[in-house]
């Protein structure tokens, strides 16, 4: 009867550890809510961008990309080649 309560108390000492050892390891893990935060910011910040030519602010969606540049317009993507 003891060796019953004995080994009754070693597997609960065993699930213990195992439960703490879990929880240490997802406060190991990064936070994901600070992150998202952190991404809606930078996102909201890359869509406007500036046209390498005149300097103009607009958005993202609205802007020509060449050679990894920004352009407002077509005509500023070829006055800009013809400059360089
Ligand atoms: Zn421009």
């Amino acid at each position: 009867m003891w060796k019953l309560i004995f080994w009754g108390i070693i597997i609960w000492i065993v699930i213990q550890l195992l439960k703490r050892g879990l929880k240490i390891n997802k406060n190991h893990a990064p936070m994901p809510n600070n992150q998202d935060e952190a991404n809606i910011d930078s996102a909201s910040f890359e869509n406007m961008v500036q046209c390498e030519q005149c300097q103009v602010h607009l958005p993202r969606s609205e802007a020509f990309l060449v050679n990894g540049k920004f352009y407002c317009s077509k005509a500023h993507i070829k006055s800009d080649a013809e400059y360089n």
